[in-house]
């Protein structure tokens, strides 16, 4: 397969309720090439951030909600992306395991072992109703090949860190190859 360049399609996967709309919300909010009514009406937002002092520019697709007669959709966006954030809910054990199916179907899907894949651990603010610990999460990555970050998008924690993540990883097999 050709090597993806900049703009890269990176592909929100979670269960619903874990804040992919929340994500694609910051993401959007500082979008100039739409509005966020257009990235909301088409769960498309394209975006140019800076990382590491090198542009680059992030096509986000945010996925429709992943409910058993909706993996169909999910299934598409599993062969388009150059890189995946996979979201739970720490407040969700549900979403969490949910994640953990979805590492595996994208793994038949997107079978290259080094697509770049985040496993986010969302709401991380919501401390008291934590029901999946950090301890887990990475432990959980680990065995799935990919890294790991805690978020909070409503206090807006990390949620660049995690889209810096996935260029920085972009890039690295870039230079490899
Ligand atoms: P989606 O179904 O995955 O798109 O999830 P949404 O983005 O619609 O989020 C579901 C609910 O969780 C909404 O009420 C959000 O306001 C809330 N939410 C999303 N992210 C966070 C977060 O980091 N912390 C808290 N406390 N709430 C969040």
């Amino acid at each position: 397969p050709a090597e993806p360049e900049s703009p890269y399609r990176v592909v929100l996967l979670g269960a619903s309720g874990v804040g992919k709309t929340a994500f694609a919300s910051i993401f959007a909010g500082a979008a100039d090439s739409m509005d966020s009514d257009d990235c909301e009406l088409y769960e498309v937002c394209e975006k140019d951030i800076e990382v590491d002092g090198e542009p680059a520019t992030i096509t986000l697709v945010d996925t429709w909600d992943t409910e058993a007669d909706a993996d169909w959709a999910h299934e598409q966006h599993m062969q388009t992306g150059d890189a995946y954030l996979l979201l739970y809910s720490i407040t969700d054990r549900t979403s969490f395991l949910r994640a953990s199916e979805l590492r595996i179907t994208l793994r038949r899907f997107c079978p290259a072992q080094n697509t770049p894949i985040i496993l986010v651990g969302n709401k991380c603010d919501l401390v008291r109703r934590r029901e999946v610990s950090a301890t887990e999460g990475r432990a959980c990555a680990a065995v799935f090949d990919c890294k790991f970050i805690e978020t909070s998008a409503a206090m807006q924690h990390n949620i660049w860190e995690a889209f810096h993540g996935i260029v920085r990883q972009l890039r690295l097999r870039r230079d490899s190859r």
